[in-house]
């Protein structure tokens, strides 16, 4: 079904088209007439799905066709759990309603940064708040917001805002709605607490459970490296050359892991920087700035960037340690391979993680071949069998491994591929 039959007004198709969406994702097919048609939705949605504008394109047709009043009313709220994702939705607002005639006031407010401006902006109110649950509270604790008046309420990433601790922040912000209002709830999983929250807030909603198929089906390849955990810096930066790729995100588990290794990469020439949730709000928007216009070639960050971040043209994502969940696999390497756009996972798998790693794959129907890098193979020791099979107990020495690579024998069985094509799973 093309665009121009989910009933959307001129000025917005005319956004689409500038954006160069030819045709609607399964998830803008279904929510779309039901925003417009004024009901609650409760829609199971990844990032990568195309669900932005799946609630952005119907909530600007309803704003543009109303009237704001005076005062510090906000007519449509969105709540979001991180800052990046809040200024990413602000940025997707701006551009879907650039053709409106009448320009709607669209505001992003976030923790992290000074407030005054934030109040300031308030005055006379808004159309749209894009917002952080902590930051929303502190400005109608210094009153200069009032939910009063709010007609749509989007809550996005439900169960990421869950996830990081905002119960207590969500319940005092739903009590300040107006009863009377259309609630529109998006997550990528619905784990009993987002159920409950959603039991709680949608009135008869409509439930969309499409298939989790992103925007396009992501031509992400994915590879699985053996190598030792203290050669890794040096694995990668070979890579990063080696495969001359214009941006790189690679996920640590540390804040401290990612200073360390983008100095030692910086210190070996490379643009690298670190990306974590301890910087400040300034140097995280200068960080990610300088990666998108690709100052920045490598960006080292823990799960912060995990989810949410759109990154057009992110060729590579490398998993430096593994997530600790399957579900952070997903949110992880469904950075790259967006908008039709093909990337490449790569996973450091060394002795200690390769048992963890079987585990990621095993939920994901995945069973990448072992590969190692000429010159970075692995020598510490020899990774245990997976779970479900293989001969246990036998290791192999160092000088067996050795022997091995000289004589060009790889792990691999002669006949599995070298890589495999990525087919997305469903998250329920
Ligand atoms: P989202 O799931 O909202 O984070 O969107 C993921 C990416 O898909 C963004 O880069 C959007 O610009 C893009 N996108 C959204 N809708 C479409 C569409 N109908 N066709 C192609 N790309 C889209």
């Amino acid at each position: 079904m093309p665009f121009s039959h989910l009933g959307l007004s001129a000025p917005l198709l005319r956004a689409v088209a500038a954006r160069k969406y030819l045709t609607p994702t399964p998830i803008q097919t279904a929510a779309i007439p039901a925003v417009l048609g004024g009901g609650d939705v409760w829609a199971c949605a990844q990032t990568g799905s195309g669900k932005t504008a799946a609630f952005a394109l119907p909530l600007l047709q309803k704003l543009a066709t109303t009237r704001r009043e005076r005062g510090r009313l906000v007519r449509a709220l969105i709540l979001a759990p991180t800052r990046e994702l809040a200024a990413q939705i602000g940025e997707s607002l701006r551009n879907y309603a650039q053709f409106l005639t009448e320009p709607l006031k669209t505001l992003v407010v976030y923790g992290g940064v000074s407030i005054n401006p934030q109040m300031m902006a308030l005055g006379g109110g808004a159309d749209i708040i894009v917002a952080t649950p902590g930051r929303l509270l502190d400005l109608i604790d210094h009153n200069a917001v009032s939910l009063s008046a709010v007609s749509v309420l989007v809550l996005d990433e439900a169960d990421r805002l869950l996830e990081l601790g905002f119960t207590a922040e969500l319940t005092r912000i739903l009590a300040l709605l107006p009863a009377r209002r259309q609630s529109l709830l998006f997550s990528a999983t619905f784990p009993p607490s987002v159920e409950a929250l959603a039991a709680g807030l949608l009135r008869n909603p409509l439930r969309l459970e499409i298939p989790a198929e992103p925007a396009t089906t992501p031509d992400i390849l994915q590879r699985a490296i053996e190598v030792d955990p203290l050669r890794r810096t040096q694995l990668l930066r070979h890579l990063v050359q080696e495969n001359k790729w214009s941006r790189v995100l690679v996920f640590l588990a540390t804040k401290y892991a990612t200073e360390h290794v983008a100095e030692k990469l910086r210190k070996a020439g490379l643009a690298a920087t670190a990306f974590h949730g301890e910087l400040s709000q300034g140097a995280r928007t200068q960080a990610l700035a300088d990666f998108k216009a690709a100052k920045i070639q490598v960006l080292l960050t823990t799960d912060l960037a995990a989810r949410g971040i759109d990154i057009i043209e992110l060729p590579a994502v490398v998993n430096f340690d593994l997530p600790r969940s399957a579900v952070d696999y997903l949110h992880r390497i469904g950075r790259t391979g967006r908008a039709g756009e093909s990337g490449v996972a790569l996973n450091f798998i060394s002795a200690g993680t390769h048992a963890h790693f079987c585990l990621i794959e095993k939920r994901h129907g995945l069973d990448l071949p072992r590969e190692q890098i000429e010159g970075f193979e692995p020598i510490e020791t020899e990774l245990p069998s997976p779970p479900t099979g293989g001969i246990k107990g036998r290791r192999k020495s160092k000088k067996d491994k050795l022997r091995e690579a000289a004589a060009g024998r790889a792990e691999r069985p002669a006949d599995s591929p070298a890589t495999k094509k990525f087919s997305w799973p469903r998250l329920r």
